[in-house]
């Protein structure tokens, strides 16, 4: 039984070996005067019993698919995937680049094509025999970024051969530093798109005059939906255009690139982590009462893996015993912000000892840092006229409060932030002294970047949410941060 067994397997392995060998062998020929795609289709005409006949026949066929291609794999390891079905198969090849964030985005692309195109031919019959086919090109880049472009085909088997019915390409950015995808804000300078409209009209014109389509004109205007697919190349910038959208469908996807040279001043000398996209979504996570170094620096680990800012209000008493986390929290960019010395209630004490709270700590603050507050949040949300006079920053309560203090539990603090129905412009208080509110801002980070919320200080809020230069001694109350009325 177990011989018998083996013995299969070795005939079978030996079938697929003969069927790839003669695979390789017609592309060679097929390549001379056509694309690979076309061997492919040629030499799968020739192949006994067609792709589907069996699971090691559809894996010859992914091997000869994803071996003799002209892409360019710069950087990362392929990664294949190959899933025999009937109806569906599925061939997958994606980069694993060794950043851990990076990887994780990849491979839920990968999975998330996958379910859409199941889900696309959940209707399928037994002997319908669809595959999906998905390979990808990934540059180094001039800049801080990694570019991956993911290149996938349907196919259908019919009469013995495989045909392309739908294609298409998905283009990312990966940031070397966060290994998250890079934004257009974060690539280009303003107004990029004005630019590239006036060089592409042109190149397609001078170059592919015969082969536009009738409107190619409206997908290179200067428009909003125009321009977003892209990927960062050695080069310069490779612009992608949908089948039938610039060129004639049978063109398949058209691309042309522009230089780095030639993007001079439309492009950004360097990416920009931390640009911000005023008509898109974003938070401000703001942290009150630390610092505290295990609990602060487990917050800074998070954000710093990110790449993303948040707000810290401290107490000038625990800024003199921990001046080093207040420090860090200036290296990796974030606001600094006083909670006054000593936590009192500003509406219990004198004007004069409210004035000794603010100045003790901003001095606190700039022996550690070099900075006094550019915010100032007054303890329990309590607000006096002293506190406007003295404070010498705009005072900024909040409009999500996650109860951090009360519950101790991450989950709850979680909870408290999918309970709100859109954090959009949104203020967020959080305590940096406890381990349960670590543990949530581990969680809650990756699930706001995920939700599409960008992530900003107090002061970014009010500038670019809100269109507010940030006033001394003016408070911005509980009312303020809300874009919209819940
Ligand atoms: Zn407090």
């Amino acid at each position: 039984m177990v011989e018998s067994n083996a013995e299969k397997r070795r005939e079978k392995r030996q079938a697929a070996i003969e069927r790839r060998e003669k695979v390789r062998k017609y592309l060679k020929i097929g390549l001379a005067g056509a694309s690979v795609l076309t061997a492919v289709i040629i030499i799968i005409a020739v192949m006994s019993g067609g792709i589907y006949k069996d699971e090691p026949g559809f894996q010859a066929f992914a091997a000869a698919y994803f071996e003799d291609d002209d892409t360019t794999k710069a950087v990362g390891k392929s990664q294949e995937v190959v899933k025999y079905g009937a109806p569906l198969s599925v061939a997958m090849e994606y980069p694993v680049t060794g950043q851990a964030t990076t990887d994780s985005y990849i491979a839920n692309i990968a999975v998330d094509l996958e379910n859409q195109f199941r889900l696309e031919n959940k209707d399928a019959k037994k002997d319908d025999k669809v595959a999906m086919l998905l390979d990808y090109d990934s540059y180094n880049t001039q800049r801080a970024a990694v570019g991956v472009v993911f290149s996938q085909e349907q196919q259908k088997e019919k009469d013995r051969e495989m045909t392309t019915v739908k294609s298409g390409v998905y283009t990312y950015n990966f940031s070397t530093e966060t290994g998250r995808p890079l934004t257009s804000i974060q690539i280009f300078n303003p107004g990029y798109k004005t630019f590239c409209s006036q060089y592409l009209l042109d190149y397609f014109q001078k170059n592919h005059k015969a082969d536009l389509v009738k409107g190619y004109e409206t997908a290179l205007a200067d428009a909003e939906d125009n321009f977003n697919k892209y990927v960062l190349t050695e080069k310069g910038v490779r612009f992608y255009f949908d089948p039938g959208t610039v060129l004639k469908k049978e063109k398949g996807t058209a691309f042309a690139e522009i230089t780095y040279e030639d993007l001079k001043g439309t492009i950004r000398d360097q990416i920009e982590t931390r640009a911000i996209d005023p008509s898109k979504p974003m938070v401000a996570l703001t942290f009150d009462d630390g610092p505290y170094p295990k609990t602060s620096n487990r917050i800074l680990d998070c954000l710093e893996k990110y790449g993303v800012p948040a707000t810290f209000f401290e107490l000038g008493q625990n800024v003199n015993n921990y001046p080093e986390v207040v420090k860090r929290e200036a290296e990796l960019g974030m606001e600094i912000g006083s909670h006054s010395w000593s936590h009192p209630n500003f509406k219990k004490i004198s004007s004069k000892k409210a004035k000794q709270q603010i100045d003790k700590t901003n001095n606190a603050l700039k022996k550690a840092c070099g900075q006094a507050s550019t915010v100032f949040r007054p303890p329990y949300g309590n607000n006096t006229k002293a506190i406007e006079k003295y404070a010498n920053a705009p005072i900024i309560l909040w409009s999500v409060d996650t109860l951090d203090w009360k519950s101790r539990k991450a989950k709850s603090v979680m909870k408290v932030m999918k309970g709100v129905k859109n954090l959009d412009g949104r203020v967020i208080l959080m305590h940096s002294i406890y381990e349960s509110s670590a543990k949530a801002v581990e969680k809650m980070v990756p699930w706001l970047l995920n939700e599409g919320y960008q992530l900003v200080t107090v002061s970014e809020l009010l500038e670019y949410k809100y269109g507010e230069t940030p006033k001394n001694g003016k408070l911005y109350g509980y009312n303020y941060f809300y874009t919209d009325k819940q």
